[in-house]
């Protein structure tokens, strides 16, 4: 791994501006999952390590929040450019520990910097109210003020945006953060952090704890300088997280699992469905809550659908994303393939067919597959399968799918393609999704609200909505 700016590459906790190995000198290796070769050795850190980041966010914060949005949004800018100018080496990181193909590591930099853009931005626009009094004398009015000290935990499939779409608005609005990156891919975030720094986002502000995810975890939740949380992972540590926050109050941000439906209906441009599916089922190997897990296609298109994606699929390359023209890398380890190959399993087991791949290659990879004749009896109705597999479920009237859509505790992202303009409001509707793709299978960007229900998760991130999530109402009442 071979960085333009070898600055880049850090492998210490940033810690009040600090660059500080664990207090116990204890170490954690970083694996290239398209390879299985320890890239880098990066501090562990626990509990006392995490108490002392929280201390600092602490310390930091009055003078950050005292700062004008436009202070603050001139130094994110600069973070912001910094991102962007670095774009190549963040892109190198990010395949290295996480795997996705290089050409999507750079698109993910560029989404993960828009959020520090737009942000940044928005920060100058948190307007308040003034209310018509109830009374002659009084005079109401609500400001907006910074949460306080927040903490964020994030995930390894998008090892930066996940990361600035949380310290973006928090930072923005005036809070400071302390957050942990997934164990798999610590350097992508400890790199970022590099940047704030370059940038003089100053000491104590934004915080990075490569570490134990339990130990760091508890401290954040019992602490109650932390006034809130934001997670993006799994359903189940989310709600054991919630469940941690309840005796401190905190206000929450989860961003959960998924289990995407991706409709196809008699009236929708076939062609233009197959391209839709390719981008919401196959980026980053299948491993985003946003990918389609189940395709519904009308009975009376099936058999054409099946075909052309089977054929699209054919084309895809598999292999290490650091390699030109690759595009779907390895999944991030071993668990996550013995998940996938076991939806595989069950499906063809219960009568499932491959129209395309799934056969077992070496390492971490897996061939990208299409099921066909797959019913809600297998895995993969239920469960996020998190891999590049695509099954197809047959359907015959609306009433029916939209039910069979709705049919998961989850309620993240949706996809449905169709052309008559009725059918279309009715079925976006009723669709229990919090985003909803029609007619296309690519939905996320900086100015939209991201975010689910149900199982999904709370709040929104992105958006004029994604900053409300950092900041507090406080109602004024004057007597004149
Ligand atoms: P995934 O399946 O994507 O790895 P997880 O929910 O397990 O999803 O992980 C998302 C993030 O949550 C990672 O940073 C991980 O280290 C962290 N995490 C996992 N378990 C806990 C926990 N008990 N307390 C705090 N953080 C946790």
């Amino acid at each position: 791994m071979q960085l333009q700016n070898p600055q880049l590459l850090q492998t210490n906790a940033y810690i009040d501006g600090q660059w500080v190995a664990a207090d116990k000198q204890e170490t954690h290796p970083v694996v290239n999952p398209a390879t299985g070769v320890v890239i880098a050795t990066v501090a562990y850190v626990g509990a006392a390590e995490t108490q002392r980041a929280i201390d600092a966010a602490e310390r930091a914060l009055p003078a950050w929040r005292a700062k004008t949005a436009k202070e603050r949004a001139q130094l994110l800018r600069r973070w912001f450019e910094l991102i962007t100018a670095n774009s190549d080496d963040l892109a190198l990181l990010m395949t290295s520990e996480g795997g996705k193909p290089l050409a999507e590591a750079k698109g993910e930099v560029s989404y993960a910097a828009s959020f520090i853009e737009w942000f940044a931005e928005e920060a100058k626009r948190l307007y308040g109210d003034v209310i018509p009094g109830h009374q002659a004398d009084k005079r109401l009015l609500v400001i907006k003020q910074s949460i306080g000290v927040c903490a964020a935990i994030t995930p390894w499939n998008f090892p930066a945006a996940m990361i600035t779409r949380k310290a973006g608005p928090a930072l923005a609005a005036g809070c400071t953060m302390v957050l942990k990156p997934a164990e798999q891919t610590p350097l992508t975030a400890l790199a970022l952090a590099k940047l704030a720094e370059m940038a003089g986002i100053p000491a104590g502000v934004f915080n990075v704890l490569p570490g134990h995810a339990v130990a760091i975890g508890n401290t954040l939740c019992d602490s109650p300088v932390v006034r809130k949380l934001t997670f993006t992972g799994s359903t189940p540590v989310g709600i054991k997280l919630m469940q941690q926050s309840a005796a401190t109050l905190k206000k929450l941000s989860l961003e959960l699992g998924g289990n995407a439906p991706f409709i196809v209906f008699d009236d929708a441009d076939i062609d233009a469905a197959v391209e839709g599916a390719m981008v919401s089922k196959y980026r980053n190997a299948g491993q985003t809550c946003v990918c389609t897990n189940r395709l519904y296609v009308h009975d009376s298109i099936y058999d054409e659908f099946a075909e052309k994606l089977a054929q699209k699929v054919a084309q895809l390359k598999v292999g290490n994303g650091a390699e030109p023209g690759v595009n779907v890398g390895p999944l991030i380890d071993a668990k996550a393939c013995e998940k996938v190959q076991s939806h595989l399993a069950d499906a063809l087991a219960k009568g499932a067919t491959l129209a395309y791949g799934g056969k077992p290659l070496a390492g971490n990879f897996i061939e990208p597959a299409v099921l066909t004749n797959v019913t809600s009896q297998m895995k993969v109705a239920k469960e996020e399968t998190f891999g590049p597999i695509a099954p197809l479920f047959r359907f015959n009237d609306e009433a029916e799918v939209i039910a069979m859509a709705n049919d998961t505790e989850f309620g993240l992202a949706a996809y449905f393609y169709a052309n008559n303009l009725s059918r279309v409001w009715r079925v976006a509707e009723a669709l229990e999704y919090g985003m909803v793709g029609i007619n296309t299978g690519l939905i996320s960007n900086e100015v939209a609200p991201f975010g689910g229900v149900k199982a999904s998760g709370l709040g929104r991130e992105g958006s004029k909505y994604g900053i409300e999530d950092y900041l507090e109402m406080k109602y004024l009442c004057m007597s004149v």
